[in-house]
């Protein structure tokens, strides 16, 4: 047996059949004899690329929603590219190479420069110019790079999953895959996820694997090749306790998020496409309290239009048919870059030109995305809530921006809903001001991913600083109470919506500070209502400050807004 070690996706089990996905190595020719031939040749083989990256649009639109689709727009848009074509053209016409070897080169050099790149969208890019060039090859020598077809399940194992491989695998198939290359922020990583199976990333692979018995530990973050017996069957029953777990679990569809002695909480979803709503609607979330619509915008190669992203949210929330959709502003900045906004390169994304910041200095980008969300809520129950707040006065300044898109709509005779006002608190500043903060808007939503990093003075994405970054410190978690007790003398319902929501070993903590919400990701809605129906916090549970949340008459179990005489308004 042996193990190898690499970053897990997704926590679970799976066992099978390793297949490994080689690029077959084709004879590539370097000189050819007539130039004319090969560039026709080239064309004729980038026509056909053509053809197969609209099926795989098509196939894709309809198996994972537009959003993954969007990839096989921007390959198509990469293989149209002059540059990339005039470079192909260039060596064949004026140095004799044959079209193969001219795609070859160049997707290399193309690819080199996207990997050398700091911005880790554009460094992904690198997968996606290799997979179209490689793609031309095949065309060109008739090599096939697809997975053959099989009847038994199977684990994937490939250097990197292309995403026009992954579309073509047979998910029913599929139990897990593991790869050398590939960042959290890949299409990889974000498919496993939403297909809820185990997936590793950066693991030591190797081609001999192939058709070799493993386990995907997602648990340990490891994969075993030619597991013992013994521990074949201890990680199967781990497996099967999973699957009953799960089995069980779905019993609690239906049923309240309240604890043995009635303390209830909303427990929504955190998405990032509309193809996450399924598993939202499948895992019973009473709501999605975080859309992340900077992925709107990282899955397109240029800026997403009003009509393009209204769309997409009338999508989700005509499928959540009346429950709360929280729609996120543009969170771009910092980690997530895109090239086409041509942000300047900083000493300290994390603390630069990011999120509201930039929405505030560039109104068309701001306006477009309002004017969208705005349209949207006349479709279904459209929250929105703005990102990296620090001060009232942007609060303030991005509500007078939405009420401009709403005149200007109305003005224009389009439809707009009315939408729920809130902020996230991610910043120590924020809190401080929390009782004035909870004066501009409905809610709160703490996002705790950021909360730690800015209160511990830890960067998130540097994975030496790991063993810091510790969300459980008492400095995050009076941070948290101190914006509950905030938010609620002003009426103001608060959540979480970081990836500290999810964790078991605080539902009781926070349910105890008196939130009102978790959001968490959609895998993580019944267990933490298990969690929640067997509590007990006793009497002195409710938080003095919230007599509205135990309210079981009160929609969306939310304290209720107090009269206000002078109108200081939340509006
Ligand atoms: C957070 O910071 O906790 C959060 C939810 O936002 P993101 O992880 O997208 O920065
Ligand atoms: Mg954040």
């Amino acid at each position: 047996m042996m193990t190898a070690k690499g970053k897990s996706i997704l926590k679970g089990i799976a066992i099978g059949k390793i297949r490994f996905l080689a690029k077959k190595q084709a004879e590539i020719k370097e000189n050819a004899a007539d130039s004319a031939a090969e560039l026709k040749r080239f064309q004729d083989a980038k026509a056909l690329a053509t053809e197969q990256l609209q099926a795989l649009y098509d196939k894709a639109a309809v198996e994972a929603g537009e959003e993954h689709a969007a990839i096989f727009e921007i390959h198509m848009m990469m293989l149209d590219d002059d540059d990339y074509n005039e470079a192909i053209t260039d060596l064949i016409q004026s140095e004799g190479k044959t079209a193969e070897f001219a795609v070859k080169t160049t997707g290399e050099q193309f690819a080199e420069t996207f990997a050398s790149m700091d911005d880790e969208y554009m460094k992904a890019r690198a997968a996606d110019v290799r997979d179209i060039s490689g793609r031309v090859v095949n065309i060109l020598t008739g090599t096939d790079t697809g997975p053959a077809e099989s009847d038994e399940p199977f684990i994937i194992v490939a250097e990197d999953l292309a995403p026009s491989e992954t579309v073509q695998l047979d998910k029913s198939k599929l139990l897990g895959f593991v790869t050398r290359l590939g960042s959290t922020n890949s299409h990889t990583a974000i498919l496993a996820r939403n297909m809820n199976i185990p997936a590793l990333i950066g693991t030591e692979i190797s081609e001999d694997w192939n058709g070799r018995m493993a386990i995907i530990d997602g648990y340990n973050s490891c994969i075993y090749i030619d597991p013992t017996e013994e521990l074949l069957k201890t990680l199967d029953e781990k497996r099967v306790r999973d699957l009953e777990q799960r089995a069980m679990l779905q019993q609690l569809k239906g049923q309240p998020n309240v604890t043995l002695d009635g303390r209830e909480i909303n427990l929504y979803a955190n998405i990032g496409n509309v193809s996450d709503v399924g598993m939202v609607l499948e895992n019973d979330a009473g709501g999605i309290g975080l859309f992340r619509s900077e992925f709107i915008y990282l899955h397109s190669a240029t800026f997403p239009t009003e009509d393009e992203q209204f769309a997409i949210y009338k999508k989700v929330a005509e499928m959540m048919g009346g429950k709360k959709v929280i729609i996120r502003t543009l969170d771009i900045g910092a980690d997530k870059q895109a090239d086409y906004f041509n942000l300047p390169k900083e000493e300290n994304p994390a603390l630069g030109y990011r999120a509201i910041r930039i929405c505030l200095m560039q109104h068309d980008i701001f306006k477009t995305q309002l004017r969208a969300i705005l349209r949207a809520a006349a479709f279904g129950k459209v929250s929105i809530m703005f990102p990296m707040i620090i001060s009232v006065s942007e609060v303030r300044q991005a509500k007078e921006i939405l009420e401009a898109c709403r005149k200007e709509l109305i003005a224009e005779g389009k439809e707009v809903g009315e939408v729920e006002i809130g902020i996230m608190i991610e910043t120590p500043a924020a809190v401080m001001v929390a009782d004035e903060l909870a004066e501009e808007v409905e809610f709160f939503s703490i996002g705790t991913n950021d909360l730690t990093q800015y209160t511990l003075a830890i960067d998130r994405q540097n994975p030496k600083l790991d063993p810091f970054y510790d969300s459980h410190h008492p400095a995050v978690l009076r941070l948290i109470e101190m914006t509950v007790q905030a938010g609620h003398r002003h009426n103001c319902w608060v959540g979480i919506c970081g990836e500290l929501g999810a964790d078991p070993t605080l539902t009781e903590t926070f349910l105890r500070m008196g939130l009102d919400e978790l959001s968490v990701n959609p895998g993580g809605i019944l267990g933490l209502r298990k969690i929640i129906r067997e509590l007990n916090l006793g009497a002195a549970s409710t938080p003095e400050a919230t007599p509205a949340v135990t309210s079981s008459a009160k929609e969306d179990n939310q304290p209720k807004k107090k009269f206000s005489l002078f109108g200081k308004g939340k509006k």
